[in-house]
């Protein structure tokens, strides 16, 4: 359905977007090409670097990508990653899963994802680093904001892209605790020198309740990535510093054998780790007057969420509303309108995730291994990968008019 441009809806609207990682830019390119005044605030001191690998896959994600004209530069730095396997204590194989399971069509880590996305955007649009919105004010006109740091300032709309625990969500909704819906697991993720020589390959190993991944995605042959997703009840342990994650990292894998003690020693020497709850964000709704949540803010899945996706696509529809709508309420209620049961069919595809990866026992640890044994047979194979891009393709994407002239770019046309 090919839908008409509101003449103008945009032009010069100022816009605030919380959350510089792949939401919030994504979104910035296509409000800064419709001739908005795009401002993305971001509480980093400068882009995030790190993080997982993260993928997309299906015909959405794909068609997303090739309207931003960014499919070939993903594709370029795309990881290549191959078949991942399940060993037992005596490292061998037990199961394996095939790569367009685990790395969907295209793979690429969200750090290098989010570098494409600013400096495809960075011209057009003005990113603020190492400050966070502190307070917001709305009036039926405007959206008072002040800032931790910088001058208070006001737009005509708010975005919250910032993530999981969202800052732009617990001022306009509330606490978290209220939205948050914890899945019993942690997931942390750092790099780890590659000790095992893998080669865009990975292998996890478990023990009850517990998993550890060591993996090589392409580049550096020395450098591999440690993922560990454990089992625990307390919901608390996203809000603590990492010196104190550390030390339930090593307190949960104390003992355990294969490569746990060097994958524990290089828990010790990273800089960089990602510590995170699983959990998903449940709201009845996702926008109050000018504010509106976009990606994990407002929506967020956890592993096996297709969270990057998600939050690629519902951009996409978040700008096309705006730009084709009489006013911000229409386009708000039509994008929650298109875009909650897709976000629910992600978030139903990551609830097994925790439980998935990490067994509960002996017992669920070999019958995980025996069903992917299983599924991995003739037929059965195909279903398989169907299954894996189900929820990734349950929407039809509108034909957006795409803005041409008099936007406020710097010459960059896609
Ligand atoms: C460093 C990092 C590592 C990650 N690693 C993994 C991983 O290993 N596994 C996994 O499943 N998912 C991971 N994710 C989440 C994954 O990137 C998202 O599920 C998905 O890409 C959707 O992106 P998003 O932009 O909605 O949210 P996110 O990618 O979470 O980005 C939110 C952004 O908002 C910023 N932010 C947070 N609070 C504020 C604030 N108050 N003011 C301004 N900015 C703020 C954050 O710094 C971040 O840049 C990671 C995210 C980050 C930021």
């Amino acid at each position: 359905m090919r839908e008409e441009a509101s003449p103008d809806a945009l032009r010069d609207r100022r816009v605030l977007i919380s959350g510089a990682s792949v939401a919030g830019p994504a979104l910035a390119h296509w409000l800064a090409a419709h001739g908005c005044a795009v401002t993305i605030v971001e509480k980093a001191p400068a882009l995030r670097q790190g993080g997982f690998a993260v993928d997309f896959r299906g015909a959405a994600h794909r068609e997303v990508l090739r309207r931003m004209g960014l499919w070939d530069a993903v594709r370029e730095r795309q990881t290549h990653m191959g078949t991942q396997h399940f060993i037992g204590p005596d490292g061998r194989e037990q199961a394996s899963l095939p790569p367009e399971f685990m790395s969907g069509d295209v793979e690429i880590f969200r750090g290098d994802l989010s570098e494409i996305f600013h400096e495809h955007t960075k011209d057009r649009v003005e990113y603020v680093f190492g400050d966070s919105l502190a307070t917001l004010e709305q009036t039926p006109d405007e959206v008072h904001v002040t800032f931790e740091r910088g001058a208070p300032r006001t737009f005509d709309l708010v975005v919250g892209a910032d993530g999981l625990h969202s800052t732009v969500r617990r001022l306009v909704f509330g606490d978290e605790a209220r939205h948050l819906r914890f899945l019993n697991h942690y997931v942390a993720v750092y790099d780890a020198p590659n000790h095992l020589g893998l080669d865009r390959t990975a292998r996890w190993f478990n023990a009850p309740g517990r998993a550890v991944g060591l993996a090589h995605y392409g580049g550096d042959p020395a450098k591999a990535l440690v993922t560990m997703v454990f089992a625990e009840q307390d919901p608390g342990y996203a809000r603590l510093g990492p010196e104190r994650q550390r030390e339930i990292l090593r307190e949960r894998y104390a003992g355990l054998g294969w490569e746990v003690p060097r994958a524990l020693k290089a828990l010790e020497e990273t800089e960089d780790l990602y510590f995170d709850a699983m959990a998903q964000v449940r709201l009845d709704r996702f926008s109050e007057g000018r504010v509106v949540l976009l990606g994990d803010a407002g929506y967020g899945a956890t592993m096996g969420g297709l969270g990057t996706g998600l939050a690629l696509v519902c951009a996409y529809v978040l700008a096309g509303e705006l730009a084709t709508r009489p006013g911000h309420r229409a386009a708000f209620a039509a994008y929650e309108e298109q875009i909650r049961a897709y976000a629910l069919g992600c978030q139903k595809n990551a609830d097994s995730a925790g439980p998935m990866l990490a067994p509960a026992t002996d017992r669920r640890i070999r019958l995980r291994n025996l069903t992917y044994r299983v599924l991995q047979l003739g037929p059965l194979s195909a279903l398989f990968s169907r299954l894996s891009v189900r929820a990734a393709e349950a929407i039809e994407l509108k034909d957006y008019p795409l803005p041409v002239s008099g936007a406020r770019s710097s010459g960059v046309r896609d």
